[in-house]
Order: structure tokens, then sequence, then C-alpha cells
């Protein structure tokens, strides 16, 4: 169910005290994520839409004004989506990335864009635990709680031990994810060069944002990608966005939590 306090909490994280909010950035998150382990993998927006700020990133802006960044899911579950640097990639269950068609319709999708990202380089040997007690201290110096904060995070470098993921296509009636990801396929490296973007969400199992640190990733190459599992820290930079960010559920979508499951 739509949890109105964890709702408010993340919604805090739209800083009213922010003195440059000209230079604020914002997270926006198509659909809520019980929607999505309950199976509802049909599109409700496309890539060119809830990407659009990505995409418009590659179109006139210098390389260092490239702040979007997201991840997602391909409608039909036939894909992880990660976005940064101006293009879309969708990596399907074969785990070869191949540049997303705005017109690719997409159940679930976070996005950030704007702001200004702290970058700071990473010591070597981070796994994702400690990679996440990273940023959360990074953003305490910064006076920012990641209860209350879903922080954008961009990771580029070179990475040992890395895990990624994607799932098969799914055909209607869609089984829940959970169901979906018993057919997962995985990919993994032993030294893996690359891009690993997403978001750490609070620590909450409200059914709405996913909870932790959550990166997808594609090569250096781009001939391999997916959903990160894991990844340990060898040469890798980390860049945070640390100001004004929030995630806005379409009023919509919310509403639809309350006509109960439709499973
Ligand atoms: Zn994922």
């Amino acid at each position: 169910m739509f949890d109105a306090a964890l709702a408010s909490a993340v919604h805090r994280a739209a800083d009213a005290s922010s003195t440059s909010r000209s230079a604020a950035g914002h997270i926006r998150q198509t659909e809520v994520l019980s929607d999505m382990f309950a199976g509802h993998f049909e599109a409700v927006t496309t890539v060119g839409v809830a990407f659009a700020s990505v995409l418009q990133g590659q179109q006139g802006q210098t390389q260092g004004e490239k702040t979007g960044l997201g991840l997602g899911v391909a409608e039909a579950a036939d894909g992880e989506i990660v976005a940064f640097d101006g293009e879309v990639w969708r990596i399907p269950m074969d785990g070869r990335p191949v540049l997303a068609e705005p017109t690719l319709g997409v159940p679930f999708a976070v996005v950030a864009e704007g702001g200004k990202p702290v970058i700071q380089q990473l010591p070597a040997g981070l796994g994702f635990a400690e990679i996440t007690a990273h940023i959360d201290t990074l953003l305490r110096s910064f006076d920012k709680q990641h209860e209350h904060r879903v922080a954008a995070v961009r990771i580029d470098g070179l990475f040992g031990d890395v895990l990624l993921r994607s799932e098969p296509r799914q055909t209607p009636p869609y089984p829940t994810l959970e169901t979906v990801l018993e057919h997962e396929s995985s990919f993994a490296f032993r030294r893996w060069p690359g891009t690993l973007a997403g978001f750490r969400f609070p620590d909450v199992s409200d059914g709405i944002v996913i909870p932790g640190l959550h990166l997808h990733g594609v090569s250096d190459d781009r001939a391999s990608g997916g959903h990160c599992h894991r990844a340990t820290t060898i040469a890798a930079t980390l860049s945070v966005w640390v100001d004004d960010v929030e995630v806005r559920i379409p009023p919509a979508l919310v509403g639809r939590q309350d006509e109960g499951n439709r499973n």
C-alpha cells in the first residue's frame, strides 16, 4: 500500500532552505515499486518521455553539464535500462546493451536531472556495502541524511568481481517480478571497466522505492551491462548529487494503489 509517511519523508528531500534552487536537481520516479513486484510490466510512459532530460543533455550541452542519469526497466521486462551522458541503453537477456528507442515503453523509471554532483575518487577495494557507507558519510558531511533522501549516484572506472544481470522478456498475463527473476541471466566479470548509474535510496521497505544502493551499468566498450548485483572498486570516481532531490510519483499512479491488488 501507499505509505504516506514515507512519501512525505522522501519529499522532504526538496530542501526548502536551499539558497540555490535555480541550480537544484530533481529525481523523478515513474510508477511505484510494489506495482513492479506485482508484475505491472505494461508501459506507463516511454523512454523519450521518462528520460527526456538525459536525452536532451545529448544536444547542445558540454560534457560537464550532462548531469542527467537514470535507470529503469523496459516494457514486458524486456531488459534493464540505464541512462547517462545523453544516451539511454537497454540491456536485454543476452547482456548486450542496445540503444533504447525513444518510443520504447517503460513501466518503471527513476531519473535525476539538473544539480551539480560532488565528485570524489573512491578508495580501491570497496564493495557495495562500503560504497553505500561512503555515500552516506558524504551526505552527512553536507548535513543531509540518507534516511530522508534519494541521492543520484554515478561511478565511473575500473571494477573487480562484477556481477550484472538482466531478465527474459515476458508476455501477458505477467508473472510477479519474483517469478521473472527466477529466470534471470547473470554475467560475471573479473575486471570490468564501465559506468554504474543509479540511486542511493533510503533503507525502507515501503513498496514505493527500492531500498539501498541501486545501480545499473554499461561497460566502456558498450559490450556488457545490466542491473549491478555487486562490484568492487579498483580505480573509480564517484559522483553524488547531494542537493535538492525528490521522488515525485504521479498522483494517478498512487491512486491506483487504492484499487487493491489486481492480481
Ligand atoms: Zn535494477
